[in-house]
């Protein structure tokens, strides 16, 4: 079978749109034809990831189309509300079922991850699925394990894409305030709500379209940001009191956690969302790390502005990958061997740092 991808980056000045060409309305009838659709997210699936996997689900029932959301692990609680989540299958708690989807699949989607490895345990079937594997992704660099990619990185989001791939369908004018809702939290929260540099005019756009679909924007939000528990506030108090380091010699800063840490405030999953950005926000600081350990590995967040790549860092040194300015990894070494590594790295990139 002919591969094909389609990726906005052909040349750093020309904007090429991933959805003009023919291989989108095929797919459109490639479904049409298909009895067993899947769409799929990566390992610990954020709003960008649930939101585009419901929004593409809600649609394509409304049109005919039947498929289920496979995700490997639990979503976090502030995206509950999304139409559609009580059928999504996870494989954390539903090994079997999951791997069979993905298996017995026809069409599968790759949706805002770009390499079979961020899906955790659900690699394996990923791998030996013979279905047609359809890739929409904004992160750089995608790796090669798909039938048809759509990759663009200059896109704020994966429900942006999404959004622009329904548009390409003909059906932007039939979109529900379902999937509509489900498309407006993936392009706010990867978006830090409308505020990071790859908001564009054309995000403002689609969000006007959305919130005319009849969405309360407002509410979203809200559901999304003010659903705070105690103890997480409380966690984020004690992140920023007592773990926060500031190296301003070296324009950067580190949080870090430890199980024992998160267990004493009763962490649970999404606590720690955003507390990189927080570290990210203090004067003079153009990189930060949050890094936090788990039962099986220690997870790092990483955040830059400007110039400065965090996904070459991570790269480099932990394996991981991500965007320019927001990208993460994992170690299999300690906490304080991998807070120690980073601080033991500062100096070498200081002077990339200083502007
Ligand atoms: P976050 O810090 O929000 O978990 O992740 C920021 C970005 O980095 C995400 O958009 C994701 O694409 C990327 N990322 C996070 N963790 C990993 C990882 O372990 N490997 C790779 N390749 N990318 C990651
Ligand atoms: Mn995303």
């Amino acid at each position: 079978m002919l591969k094909v991808y389609i990726s906005s980056m052909e040349s750093k000045d020309i904007f090429v749109d991933v959805f003009a060409g023919n291989s989108a309305i095929e797919l459109k009838d490639k479904l049409g034809s298909s009895e067993k659709v899947v769409l799929t997210g990566h390992r610990s699936p954020d709003g960008d990831a649930v939101g585009s996997c419901l929004a593409l689900w809600n649609h394509l029932k409304e049109h005919g189309v039947e498929s289920t959301v496979v995700l490997p692990d639990e979503f976090p609680t502030f995206i509950s509300w999304m139409n559609g989540k009580d059928e999504i299958v996870l494989h954390s708690q539903n090994p079997e079922a999951a791997e069979k989807l993905i298996e017995e699949a026809d069409v599968l989607f790759v949706l805002d991850y770009n390499d079979s490895s961020r899906v955790g345990d659900m690699q394996g079937s990923l791998d030996k699925s013979n279905a047609f594997k359809v890739m929409i992704d904004h992160h750089q660099q995608p790796s090669d394990f798909v039938d048809l990619t759509f990759s663009d990185e200059k896109s704020c989001s994966t429900a942006e894409m999404v959004y622009r791939l329904i548009e390409r369908w003909g059906q932007k004018d039939e979109l529900s305030a379902a999937s509509a809702a489900c498309l407006y939290c993936g392009i706010m929260t990867d978006s830090g709500s409308f505020r990071f540099p790859s908001v564009t005019p054309r995000t403002h756009r689609i969000a006007a379209a959305l919130c005319e679909t009849g969405i309360d924007h407002a509410d979203i939000h809200s559901r999304v940001y003010d659903n705070n528990r105690e103890g997480q506030l409380k966690l984020v108090g004690y992140a920023l009191t007592e773990k926060l380091e500031v190296f301003p010699e070296h324009h950067s800063a580190i949080i870090s956690l430890s199980l024992e840490e998160l267990a004493r405030f009763g962490y649970e999953k999404g606590d720690t969302e955003g507390l990189v950005n927080r570290a990210l926000s203090v004067e003079g600081v153009n990189f930060a790390a949050f890094v936090k350990e788990s039962e099986d590995r220690v997870k790092l967040s990483l955040r830059s502005v400007g110039e400065f790549s965090v996904r070459d860092f991570s790269s480099d040194h932990f394996g991981g990958g991500g965007h320019h300015n927001a990208a993460g990894g994992a170690s299999s070494e300690s906490l304080q061997e991998v807070v120690s590594k980073i601080r033991g790295l500062l100096p070498e990139y200081s002077s990339k740092l200083n502007y």
